[in-house]
Formats: structure tokens, sequence, C-alpha cells
């Protein structure tokens, strides 16, 4: 069974349409998938239909940034009710901010000679979502930057043009969001934070007290030594283990759907209790 839980669509900042993903997916032999779009569930309703169109299982996702400690870290919820009020709710205050810090974004980079950021983003985002790499797209069609990587250095981050500090919702809330909505709550790609190791520890001592249920032990780029780790770590917390690409369908990113290395703790899997449909 090929699993992969953490992929995007165009509903943030992934590049494909939900069906177009969900097609993807069962091209590449994926029995199992979720679409986790940054704070929204927008696309589950396009996905679910090519889903049953094509006969794949669709895990209904979202990945919700959250705030732990000053630093914004995300938390994917999998097998989420999309109509769920406390879940709507959460993520509409998300998006809000999306929008507000969209608009500080691009009046940052203004002062930095960047103008009509915020026209020339919407033009990137095919939705109504604006996002960050969107922003970093758009500096390097204009020629602004040459690649993403420099986008970071340079804009967007802390003190810098365009740097927007994230008002995102606690982790306790985050999680809380996910599993009123019957959602299991999994920190997703734990070691791409730029953490320590003890204090990822830190996290995910304070994220499994707030009631957290996995861990993703499997990322799309993921080596044999951070697996282990990972996987120990999850053991460590009584952490459920998931797996996911991240897959955005960037041109440069290399990760793909469905081509995931093999999980060590296959027992404790975050979707051990889930029925599959035949
Ligand atoms: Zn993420
Ligand atoms: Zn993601």
């Amino acid at each position: 069974m090929k699993i992969d839980l953490h992929n995007h669509s165009y509903y943030s900042d992934g590049v494909l349409s939900p069906s177009e993903l969900v097609l993807l997916a069962k091209q590449q032999g994926c029995t199992v998938f979720a679409l986790t779009d940054h704070d929204t569930t927008d696309g589950l309703l396009e996905a679910q239909q090519q889903a049953d169109n094509v006969g794949l299982q669709l895990v209904h996702g979202v990945e919700v940034s959250a705030k732990w400690s000053n630093m914004t870290v995300h938390i994917v919820g999998l097998g989420v009710d999309m109509n769920n009020a406390v879940l709507k709710q959460g993520l509409k205050r998300h998006q809000a901010f999306r929008q507000i810090r969209a608009e500080k974004m691009a009046r940052g980079l203004g002062g930095a000679g960047v103008f009509n950021a915020l026209d020339k983003v919407k033009l990137v985002a095919k939705k109504g979502m604006i996002t960050r790499t969107h922003f970093a797209q758009m500096l390097v069609q204009e020629g602004v930057c040459k690649d993403m990587r420099s986008v970071f250095k340079r804009f967007l981050t802390g003190k810098k043009p365009g740097g927007v500090g994230g008002q995102w919702a606690q982790f306790d809330e985050v999680i809380k969001w996910i599993q009123t909505a019957g959602g299991k709550a999994v920190l997703a790609h734990p070691l791409r934070y730029r953490m320590t190791n003890t204090k990822i520890k830190r996290l995910l001592s304070h994220l499994s007290g707030a009631g957290l249920d996995g861990i993703e032990v499997v990322t799309g780029s993921s080596s044999a030594d951070e697996i282990t780790q990972v996987s120990q770590w999850a053991k460590e917390f009584g952490l459920l283990a998931s797996v996911g690409s991240d897959y955005h369908g960037w041109p440069n990113q290399r990760v793909r759907i469905g081509q995931l290395q093999q999980m060590p703790n296959v027992n404790e899997t975050v979707w051990k209790d889930w029925l599959w449909q035949d």
C-alpha cells in the first residue's frame, strides 16, 4: 500500500489543481492520499470528486500553521470534517491573517523598491490565498532575486523588507481545532524548523502534552538517519508515525508524490485504526 499524507494544491502554494494532483497520485501508484493545503480545506471537494472517479482513497487534510515559543510550526490535520464549525472558524482566522500579512509584506517590499507587489503577487497566486512562497515566486519572476533561496535571504524574514511575524494560533489551540473536527493532529516535517535536537524534544514534549497524535517520521526529503532519529522520538513521546512527501509540484522540487522511504515502526502508524474502503 502506497501512502502519502502530505500534499499541496493551488488552493495554497502548490502548482496543480486538486483534481490534477489526485490523478497524478493515482498514476504514481498511490492508494491512500491526503490533500493538506495550508490553512484551507477549500480544495477537498474537488479532490474528493476526482478520488471517486479514479478510485483512490482520499484523506481529508489540512496543514495548519501554529505558534510555539515564538516560532512557527506546522501541524497537519488528517481525517478532518471540513464542515466542523470550530475548525472552519479557526482556519478563517488564519486566512484573514494571511490577507493582512500579504498587504504588510507588499508595503515592506515597496519600501525596498519593489513596487505594486500586491498586484503582482495576486497574478502568481491562482486562488485567493497568498503565501510567502507566492511572494518569493513573484520576486524571482520579476528578476529581483535569482532563486527562491536568495529571496528568503534578502526578503520576507525577520527584520528584512517584507518580513512579517506570523500571528498564528497557539499550538494547543490548533491541535484542539483538528481534534474537534475528528482529525488526528500530526507535527509536520520535524527536522525543517532549524532547531537543535534538544529544542525539538522540548517542542515534542509540549505538543504531546497538548494531545498531539503523531509526527511525520518519513518525509519526501528524509535520509535514513533522520528516519531513525524521528522514529525514536515518536516512541519516546508516544506519537503515531505518519508519512508525507509535502509535494507542491514546483519545477525545482525533487520530491514526488508517493515516492517515500519505508517506515520503520509500521505498527504505530497514524492510520492504524482507519478503515479503508475496498
Ligand atoms: Zn509545512
Ligand atoms: Zn506542507
